[in-house]
């Protein structure tokens, strides 16, 4: 069988640097913060071409938090892509404010920045979109639209650590990106652990005091805030990884060409990446009308695949009384029908991946 990711192969590569990471933080006294947690910040800041980089518990923290950061409370509203994880939504949700969706471009899957000034009313207060399967968003539109509305604009960093818009990393185009380090993700810890990246040292002073119970001293709180705080530990195993996350993101874009090369005219529709677009690969996904059929042909011939979303946040139990109907938001219902994403690794073999291609091919 081949897996759709093994999350133990790029440990194992690194076993030795990560138990002397961990040991070191063990033998260090200091548990929560401090200097692991400082180290990392200050370096993945500097991978992500950030000024300030704070660490937090995970990903739906960060964006909450940054939120939080802007402002964002009841009466509120959040432009959002229809088409993303739940958390980008719960994020908004927990801030007591309203997610309002906007529908996908159908062909890079992330928001379609022509349809956000029609969502904009006089209660909107950010724009949050989503780099989604490790595709960056089109930011320059984007931009443009806050800017003329006096909007703030949040991205959604989770699964595209690395990626470039223009040439520049994701990591400061917007006001501030949330990070996630899940495990599964490009980075990710051994554990949960999220971020925020910025270049406001307004919005990072006060996601610092956030993440800390509101307080810059100890016991003196200046805001209601949360405990949500990365752990020296993940702080430690991160950083021995993303000195690897570039050798990493190259080995899935091998694997992403590979299957580019392969599966063209096989009749799924495939990635598709824009000129001024570096991904990740993050996911690879393709889109079939006959998808759980093709699903279940991989799984016969070998191959694990998974659906990345198969509901959409507008159609889940969670989000009901949300007032949407079941048919709005086609074009996001429509992928949430039809994507399955292939594997994709920086751990899996060239070998595996023409097995797939084969396999995809003959079940196609
Ligand atoms: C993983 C993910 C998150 C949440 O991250 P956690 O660390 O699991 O809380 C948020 N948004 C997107 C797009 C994600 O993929």
């Amino acid at each position: 069988m081949i897996p759709f990711l093994d999350l133990k192969a790029p440990h194992v590569e690194l076993r030795e640097e990560i138990n002397a990471a961990i040991a070191r933080v063990v033998d260090s006294g200091w548990y929560i913060l401090g200097p692991e947690v400082e180290a990392f910040e200050a370096e993945y800041a500097a991978y992500c071409e950030a000024h300030h980089c704070i660490g937090l518990a995970n990903g739906l923290d960060a964006l909450h938090l940054a939120l939080r950061a802007m402002d964002v409370g009841p009466g509120d509203e959040v432009i959002v892509p229809s088409n993303t994880y739940i958390a980008t939504w719960l994020a908004v949700s927990q801030c007591g404010a309203t997610p309002v969706p906007v529908e996908p471009d159908e062909r890079t899957y992330n928001i379609d920045a022509s349809l956000i000034e029609a969502a904009i009313t006089p209660r909107t207060k950010v724009i949050l979109p989503v780099h989604l399967y490790g595709q960056p968003a089109d930011m320059d539109p984007i931009l443009a639209i806050a800017r003329k509305h006096g909007l703030r604009v949040l991205e959604d960093g989770a699964q595209a650590h690395g990626a470039r818009y223009k040439g520049q990393r994701i990591g400061a185009h917007g006001d501030a990106v949330t990070w996630s380090f899940y495990p599964g993700k490009n980075l990710g810890a051994l554990g949960d652990g999220g971020a925020v990246t910025t270049n406001d040292p307004e919005l990072a002073d006060r996601i610092r005091v956030l993440r800390n119970y509101g307080s810059r001293v100890k016991y003196v709180n200046e805001v209601q805030g949360y405990n949500s705080r990365l752990d020296p530990l993940q702080a430690a195993v991160l950083r021995v990884k993303l000195a690897h996350l570039d050798a990493w993101n190259a080995r899935r874009a091998d694997v992403a060409a590979a299957y580019l090369q392969g599966l063209g005219g096989s009749g799924l529709v495939m990635p598709h990446v824009p000129e001024w677009a570096v991904p990740v690969w993050h996911l690879f996904v393709v889109r079939h009308p006959q998808r759980d059929e093709l699903q279940q042909r991989l799984q016969e011939a070998g191959v694990h695949t998974l659906i990345h979303y198969p509901i959409p946040p507008h159609r889940q139990v969670a989000y009901s009384d949300g007032g949407f109907a079941p048919e709005a938001f086609p074009i996001a219902s429509g992928i949430a029908d039809e994507v399955l994403s292939l594997p994709i690794g920086p751990n899996l073999a060239m070998d595996d991946v023409a097995r797939v291609i084969r396999a995809v091919r003959a079940a196609a």
